[in-house]
């Protein structure tokens, strides 16, 4: 829109306000009849463990929310993972309509197609404001529900981890050669980084991860950020801590809908699932946000691990190493090329973007 388009359209902004006024005596369309009496009983299951701060918490204040604002129509029992199913089955849970909904990651899913991975976050990915400018705004979410729509399934945002940290280590990395040999738990396609670099990705269940690192079973591992890190205890064994998280810039957490199930709902309900979810977003983000900082300060304050920082050069060579990997992944088949085409263009644009605005102000 350049100048001359902005004054045309409030000129007839103006005038539209007029005619409305002007019509208010009109007789006005009757009202669409809504069935008030009509009752969903949802499951929702997770991949979190029940009650799972933050990303466990906000999926039963979302149950909550939509349950008020259907007026009771809708009531939906979160489960937490492994109360109904396991974490890994929930997008086929979904698919199949064993329930009707599930919150998650898209990374999860890389197996049912490597493309789901855009969804959630790739190393020197978006961070959460600009993965939410991709997928609101930017062409993201059509190319998200193109690829779910296969599986019978409607996805939205619901939430992010904001830039996660780059981990615990009980040795220094000051250079790239520094991850030769490196037992770390990483997953996904960070860890396909770590490979790169020499290293070893790990695999290690939640529960096994601070023993494992105890004991030396790995000499490093990511989690989140200092909130769950600081939970888990790792502060307590680790020598350092390195920020930032290169590999999970802004994980996407999603809500997804059987589409039978979403589709069969009236307009009304449609609308306040995918409010909800949008509340949701912004509720998991500003509670990262404000729980990192203070746990953060209590991470310092124990003074027996010490915060550091990954060098640009480390850290040039990692996203180095992140092209290959995502050149690799793209060329696995046409749709996920599709997305990653999609992805890289919107990201590289408003990076430039953020160099004159967010990085700028950072910088003062
Ligand atoms: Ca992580």
């Amino acid at each position: 829109m350049d100048r001359k388009d902005f004054v045309k359209r409030s000129a007839v902004a103006v005038l539209g306000t007029l005619m409305l006024t002007g019509c208010d005596t009109e007789k006005k369309k009757p009202e669409q009849q809504i069935d008030l009496s009509k009752k969903y009983n949802w499951k929702m299951v997770t991949t979190w463990p029940p009650n799972f701060p933050v990303l466990g918490e906000a999926c039963q204040l979302f149950a909550d929310w939509v349950h008020q604002m259907s007026l009771g129509q809708i009531t939906i029992k979160v489960y937490g993972a492994g109360e109904l199913i396991p974490a890994l089955e929930v997008f086929d849970a979904v698919s199949s309509g064993a329930a009707e909904m599930g919150n998650g990651a898209a990374y999860y899913w890389a197996g049912k197609s490597p493309a789901a991975q855009f969804f959630a976050s790739v190393p020197f990915g978006m961070n959460a404001q600009q993965m939410n400018a991709w997928i609101y705004r930017g062409g993201g979410l059509e190319l998200w529900q193109e690829l779910y729509a296969k599986f019978g399934l409607i996805a939205f945002p619901a939430g992010n981890t904001t830039v996660q940290m780059g981990g615990w280590f009980n040795k220094e990395i000051n250079n790239i050669e520094d991850f030769k040999g490196l037992k770390m738990r990483i997953p996904g396609l960070g860890g396909k980084v770590l490979a790169k670099a020499g290293g070893t990705a790990v695999l290690s269940s939640g529960n096994e991860i601070y023993t494992n690192l105890e004991r030396g079973v790995i000499d490093a591992t990511e989690w989140i950020g200092p909130y769950h890190d600081y939970v888990m205890g790792f502060h307590k064994i680790a020598k350092y801590y390195y920020a930032p998280g290169w590999h999970e810039p802004g994980s996407v957490l999603e809500n997804m809908f059987n589409m039978k199930e979403y589709n069969s709902l009236p307009d009304h309900l449609k609308v306040i699932l995918e409010t909800a979810s949008a509340r949701m977003n912004l509720w998991v983000i500003s509670e990262f946000e404000a729980k990192n900082n203070e746990y953060l300060n209590k991470i310092k304050e124990e003074k027996s691990v010490e915060i550091r920082k990954f060098s640009p050069e480390v850290l040039a060579k990692l996203r180095t190493y992140t092209e290959e990997v995502l050149n690799e992944l793209a060329a696995q088949d046409e749709f996920t090329n599709k997305v990653y085409q999609s992805f890289t263009s919107f990201a590289k644009n408003i990076r430039n973007w953020a160099s004159y605005s967010e990085k700028a102000y950072h910088e003062m």
